[in-house]
């Protein structure tokens, strides 16, 4: 890009043209927009002359009571004349009128801002003038009503009322057509006579709503057109947008006045808007669209169907070369996909708007590949161009496009687990299970989930739910496990007695299908065809296919990119070997939580979980606890297998113990009879266990020291199956991770409990085994006294879901009754249980990694909260300096393409 130019105090008018002023990077200064004209012309592409205003003259505008600066007037003089040269036509001339654009123009496009007013100097005088000059009354006339129309619309305010179906000035057309011509013909077909009458009746309708007349005079139109853009800075759909996305009303708008091209002056003119290459798959061929005999507006309005850009080859094939040779052009120079908006005039091409040009995730990773091996871009550039949030959308299963054109959504809820499935539905977690070993592939359909729903989850395509939020338990599972979900279909009525779904009116039997669109948040009627992902095949399946295609290797050499980016890891949330087998597949370096509760639920598992829970003496609880050692042994073998060689931090027991109790009579009376107590005794312990505020009761290494037999057996399950695994030649290096410590003396207590342990399995196996303690910091006190905790913690992990609980004082279960309008009230910037809160509990971050590394120097940090997978809190934790992150399996390459772009970023600085 060309160097930057330094701004004058007080010129507030850039030219761009056969003499330019600005350049791409003044994007603050010149908007967008401006910017980029200035660019194209700087590179020699043709565009028509024009001037910017600065956005330094909005500012001063809303300083000064809407006024101008003094000085602005003589140098937006200066700007005309300049056009007046350079196109040999004068503004308002009765001989050789010059017409002008005004366009708005903030740094992004804004939704809001005005819209374009083409033809501006038209009069009724000039209009004569200019039908002689071209000879060609039709196109003078089609320029002077799409001017009275415009100008009339967004600077006079002549719109749609509130009791009005149509715009006044469509309406004033569609009248004219059917009384002349009796139906709808096309614009293009109306004649001279038509167009002046329509003059006419668009003056009148001004008069009549504004009680003014339209203005003839060119530089009064062209003020208040100037006037209009800084205006429309402050209308509300303005206002509300930049509040949205965080844009500071200090930015302000340029304007834009730019010689007109037309594109409306027969058959050999024409507008269009193309992409340099194809954003929606991202194939390097030339996309876009065009109409012949047309301004700019008729392409985006609808009014007429564009024809595809490549036809352009048959109506004007040197108006395409030129195309093509520019589109090289842009790409060449920008080094990036242009979106670009171009008019021919008689045949030649004009250049009017050209930015970076959004695209699909597909689209992204295409483009960077290719721009690579082209040697427009170097490989970091490639990685940033990648857009870390919507990765997801590569690994996700589709639907069938075909089969989705035949159908249409009969429910719309939260879209919590990207991807598509289908499958017959089942109300209940033991039938959905059963349905499924008989092969039938399943859609759990719940008001919503619970721990003990797990099973049920795992064995089904998808999971729908009626109720609950994207961090409910359903979506919680759901992203951990990639599973298909949609949740909080509240249209969706889950009737359990009779075992039916109801969905718009229609009743769904168990048995039924129903399909899902888990990246959308849709739910459908009936089997819609799907197909897995090319990338997840490939890794998880190990589908050779698979591997060969485009996609995959594109997603692997960006992934390898990655790894050569990143200064922090990426680790996995995961409690089974599944779990970990596939998070390694997608480049996960180990485990960041192993949640030990998860392993209690399974099978009779959770029998003499409740058993232990339920003893009422340290024998009798021992003597439970014994018969889940071999259980939990087995798990964390199987995970030191499947981890070859990484880490595992694995968590001891966290949540409160009444979670893991029957909670109906039936259930409880179940319960007693299998262990051999009175049902009475259940129920009683059930009530004894209740809490008014679990989260903040008798959980956490709470468990461990009120009841130490329990970390006792869970670190001798830990150290006997590392002692397996290690013989069988296999490295493992666990990393015990006491929950919840808000005070250093808590970790000391269950430290000297597992280090003893240690000792007695080493001595008993006469192996010796490489293993750390430290602590997950997830209350505040755990932050504040981190120096002291890190004497005895050798690693810290964040838990930044009940560390956000726990500083908010806001439960993450119930904040769905409010939490959606805090947003709106933007009293939270964004849902702090998915986007760390940095101002507030990223403070509690950064304190507990200073202090804890001042006391540790080699603590070893993390995170492992839901925050580890999402982009904009992975680039607050690089600040902050953490070795990893750990997320979900399937979140491990948004993760690691995130934690590269934030190593890039903060290496630019
Ligand atoms: P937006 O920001 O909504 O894209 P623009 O300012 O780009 O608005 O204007 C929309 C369209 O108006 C352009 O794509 C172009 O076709 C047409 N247009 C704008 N200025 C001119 C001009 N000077 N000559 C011809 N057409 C123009
Ligand atoms: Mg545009
Ligand atoms: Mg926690």
């Amino acid at each position: 890009m060309a160097k930057k130019v330094t701004r004058k105090a007080g010129k507030y008018v850039y030219f761009f043209g056969s003499k330019t002023d600005g350049n791409g990077s003044m994007k603050p200064l010149l908007g967008g927009k401006g910017a980029n004209l200035a660019e194209m012309c700087r590179i020699g592409l043709p565009v028509p002359p024009g001037f910017t205003i600065t956005t330094e003259v909005c500012t001063y505008y809303y300083d000064h009571k809407r006024t101008y600066p003094s000085a602005l007037r003589a140098q937006m003089e200066a700007g005309v004349t300049a056009l007046e040269r350079q196109t040999r036509k004068k503004f308002g001339d009765l001989t050789n009128p010059l017409l002008v654009s005004v366009r708005s123009g903030a740094r992004d496009s804004m939704p809001g801002m005005m819209d374009t007013i083409l033809n501006l100097g038209l009069n009724d005088q000039t209009v004569e003038a200019l039908a002689k000059k071209t000879n060609n009354a039709r196109f003078a006339w089609d320029c002077y009503r799409r001017f009275v129309q415009m100008y009339g619309d967004v600077v006079l305010g002549v719109q749609k009322r509130p009791d009005e179906d149509h715009e006044p000035f469509e309406t004033v057309i569609h009248a004219l057509k059917h009384e002349r011509y009796h139906g709808d013909i096309e614009d293009t077909a109306l004649n001279v006579d038509d167009l002046k009458e329509l003059v006419t009746r668009f003056k009148a309708l001004v008069k009549d709503r504004v009680g003014k007349k339209f203005p003839s005079s060119p530089w009064e139109q062209l003020m208040g057109s100037v006037g209009a853009v800084f205006g429309s800075w402050m209308n509300d759909r303005a206002i509300v947008y930049r509040r949205k996305y965080n844009i500071p009303t200090e930015w302000g708008t340029a304007v834009n006045v730019q010689a007109m091209v037309y594109g409306n002056t027969g058959d050999r003119s024409g507008s269009g808007v193309a992409f340099t290459r194809n954003p929606a798959n991202g194939a390097k061929e030339f996309y876009g669209e065009f109409l012949i005999n047309a301004q700019g507006e008729d392409v985006v309005a609808g009014v007429r169907t564009p024809e595809p850009v490549e036809d352009l080859r048959k109506h004007l094939p040197k108006a395409h070369a030129e195309l093509e040779r520019i589109r090289q052009k842009l790409e060449k120079h920008f080094k990036d996909v242009q979106d670009f908006e171009f008019t021919i005039e008689d045949g030649v091409v004009y250049m009017l708007q050209t930015r970076n040009g959004k695209r699909t995730a597909m689209a992204a990773l295409k483009f960077s590949m290719d721009m690579y091996k082209e040697k427009l871009i170097d490989w970091k550039t490639a990685v940033m161009r990648n857009p870390a949030d919507q990765l997801e959308q590569l690994l996700a299963p589709v639907f069938d496009t075909v089969e989705l054109g035949r159908t249409s959504a009969i429910a719309t809820g939260l879209p919590a687990g990207p991807g598509a499935a289908s499958g017959r539905i089942y109300l209940n977690a033991d039938r959905a299970v059963v349905a499924a070993e008989k092969g039938e592939q399943v859609l759990l359909v719940r008001l919503e989930t619970s721990p003990e729903d797990l099973r049920g989850m795992i064995a089904a395509e998808g999971i729908l739910t009626a109720r609950g939020g994207v961090s409910s338990h359903a979506a919680l599972v759901a992203r951990q496990m990639g599973k298909v979900c949609v949740c909080g279909a509240a249209a969706v009525e889950v009737d359990y007695q009779s075992r039916t779904v109801t969905v718009a009116g229609r009743t769904y039997k168990e048995g039924d299908w129903l399909s899902i669109d888990g990246t959308a948040g849709k739910v459908y009627a009936g089997q819609v065809k799907t197909a897995p992902s090319e990338i997840v095949a490939g890794l998880v399946d190990g589908d050779e296919a698979a591997r060969k295609t485009q996609k995959f290797k594109s997603f692997q050499q960006l992934m390898k990119w990655c790894s050569d980016a990143s200064r922090m890891s990426v680790r996995t949330n995961a409690d089974t070997p599944e779990q970990v087998e596939n998070a390694m597949a997608f480049g996960a370096v180990g485990i960041g939580l192993c949640r030990t509760e998860h392993m209690f639920f399974e099978g009779d598992r959770i029998d003499a979980m409740r058993e232990m829970i339920l003893a009422e003496t340290l024998e009798a609880r021992k003597s439970a606890l014994a018969k889940l050692l071999p259980y939990q042994r087995d798990d964390f073998a199987g995970i030191f297998r499947a981890l070859k060689g990484y880490p595992a931090t694995i968590r001891f027991l966290d949540p409160p113990l009444h979670e893991f109790l029957p909670h109906t009579r039936e259930q409880q009376e179940d319960l007693a009879r299998k262990i051999g107590v009175k049902p009475e005794a259940v129920h009683a312990r059930v009530e004894q266990l209740h809490e008014f505020n679990p989260m903040l009761g008798f959980r956490g290494c709470r468990l461990g020291i009120g009841y130490p037999e329990i970390s006792e057996m869970q670190a001798r399950a830990v150290f006997e199956a590392a002692v397996i695994v290690q013989k069988e030649g296999i490295k493992v290096r666990p990393e015990i991770m006491i929950p919840l410590v808000g005070f250093k003396k808590e970790l000391d207590l269950q430290l000297d409990v597992v280090h003893r342990v240690a000792r007695e399995v080493q001595a008993e196996r006469k192996v010796k085994l490489t293993y750390i303690v430290g602590t997950m910091i997830e209350v505040p006190r755990g932050a504040l006294t981190a120096g002291e905790i890190a004497q005895s913690a050798e690693f810290f992990s964040f838990g930044t879901n009940d560390l956000t609980q726990t500083t908010l004082g806001m439960s993450r279960d119930d904040s769905g009754s409010f939490l959606p309008n805090y947003t709106e009230l933007e009293i939270v910037k964004k849902n702090p249980f998915a986007t760390i809160d940095q101002t507030g509990v990223g403070q509690l971050v950064e304190t507990a990694v200073a202090r804890g590394r001042q006391t540790r120097p080699a603590l070893k940090l993390g995170i492992c909260g839901e925050h580890g997978g999402d982009p904009a809190s992975i680039q607050f934790f690089e600040t902050v300096g953490l070795d990893y992150v750990s997320c979900s399996p399937y979140r491990v390459p948004v993760a690691r393409l995130a934690a590269a772009q934030a190593a890039l970023s903060a290496k630019k600085g």
